[in-house]
């Protein structure tokens, strides 16, 4: 890894911010040593003298990348040639046991049944996940759960980008020493730089990582505001559920809208036209849709992955089925991930 001392000003500015690649993790405003940066509108900037010590640029995974020597420290090894999404130990297909999970979850609610499990087993005290903002439908917000209760408040997926990695100022604040976190590849590629800079305060308290499956994130005034309020007049105070199962669907309580993909599309944020990663490579699980209903699909990279998931269906939290079950799923994993990798075909 680079060692070079450079600005912000030399790095981020030119190189990831002002050319429209950055991913709006917050990595570099909460790892800045002096707190030289703040994050409004979805970018850091400069807001004291910068003391050019360069470590925003050491953290930024849209500044340089190597993933070959992020795999070898996530996992001790890098992919075999056959293992096209990633490190991978097993595939299955999973979902919670419990109703009040099912009722709010995404998919198959594995990610929150996970979190409750191990929150209940103590086996961490709080998980770093997207909020939700009162004063705007679906908006997606950084937050620290530490209840049970906060953990299903949370669940749901909101298409916006949720700034996850900021949250872990609050996981220093509140000196809680073992977090889960769930957040999007990109995020996940940017903890992992953040570890392998050796940042220990912020990301010594993490203790998995579950990486959401994404093919893209949407700006949120374009997509809720411009698109599904104002053009298919549809309040979003009312909407109950937004999913994309080969369409967007937006459930009301009264009916469900299917949107196109196309038309969707044009809403994508433009840092995600360059993204590679569909199944979150690095996480420790990796969760999707994938198009099945009520289920997740699930990859399990990691030791302490395949820990927590076991001993998750050991103590009656959630189910499995084989990845047989799910075969067209599985199809759909290999197709889009080949097709991030490809840049032409990619959004
Ligand atoms: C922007 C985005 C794009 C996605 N695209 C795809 C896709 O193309 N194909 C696919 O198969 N799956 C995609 N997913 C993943 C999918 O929507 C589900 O999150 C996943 O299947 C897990 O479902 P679940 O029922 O286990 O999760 P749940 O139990 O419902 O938990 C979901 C977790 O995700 C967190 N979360 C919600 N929104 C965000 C956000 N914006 N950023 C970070 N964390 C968030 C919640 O706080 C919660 O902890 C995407 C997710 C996001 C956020
Ligand atoms: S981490 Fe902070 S002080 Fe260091 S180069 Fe970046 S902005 Fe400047
Ligand atoms: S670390 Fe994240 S927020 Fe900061 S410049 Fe890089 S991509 Fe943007
Ligand atoms: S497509 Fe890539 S860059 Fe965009 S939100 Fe998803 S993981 Fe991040």
């Amino acid at each position: 890894m680079s060692s070079n001392k450079i600005s912000f000003e030399d790095s981020l500015v030119p190189k990831v911010i002002e050319s429209g690649n950055c991913i709006s993790c917050g990595a570099c405003v909460v790892s800045c040593p002096f707190s030289c940066l703040d994050y409004a509108e979805g970018k850091p900037n400069l807001i004291k003298e910068c003391q050019i010590c360069g470590i925003c640029a050491r953290v930024c995974p849209r500044y340089e990348w190597w993933l070959a020597e992020a795999e070898n420290f996530a996992f001790g090894r890098k992919r075999k040639p056959e293992e096209k999404y990633g490190v991978c130990r097993r595939l299955l297909i999973a979902q919670a046991k419990d109703n009040k999970v099912l009722k709010v979850c995404q998919d198959g609610g594995i990610t929150t049944a996970l979190l409750l499990f191990a929150l209940e087993k103590k086996i961490i005290d709080g998980a770093v996940v997207s909020g939700i903002d009162l004063k705007r439908p679906f908006y997606p917000i950084p937050k620290l759960a530490t209840s049970s209760e906060e953990l299903l408040k949370a669940a749901g997926t909101r298409y916006s980008c949720s700034p996850n990695i900021l949250a872990l100022s609050e996981v220093v604040k509140q000196k809680k020493s073992n977090v889960a976190f769930v957040g999007t590849p990109c995020q996940i590629h940017a903890l992992r730089r953040m570890q392998m800079a050796g940042l220990k305060k912020l990301t010594r308290p993490l203790k998995f990582l579950i990486g959401l499956m994404c093919s893209e994130s949407f700006n949120y005034e374009g997509l809720m505001k411009n698109h599904i309020q104002e053009k298919l007049g549809i309040n979003l105070r009312n909407i109950k559920k937004i999913n994309i199962k080969g369409k967007m669907l937006v459930t009301t309580d009264t009916e469900v809208t299917a949107i196109p993909l196309k038309e969707v599309k044009q809403y994508a944020r433009t840092s995600c036209y360059i993204c590679e990663d569909f199944s979150s490579e690095l996480a420790d699980i990796s969760v999707g849709g994938l198009g099945l209903n009520e289920w997740t699909f699930t990859i399990i990279r990691s030791e302490k992955g395949e820990e927590l998931i076991s001993n998750a269906e050991t103590a009656g939290f959630i189910n499995t089925k084989p990845v047989e079950e799910g075969a067209f799923a599985l199809r759909l994993l290999k197709k889009l991930t080949l097709k991030k990798k490809t840049p032409s075909t990619h959004l």
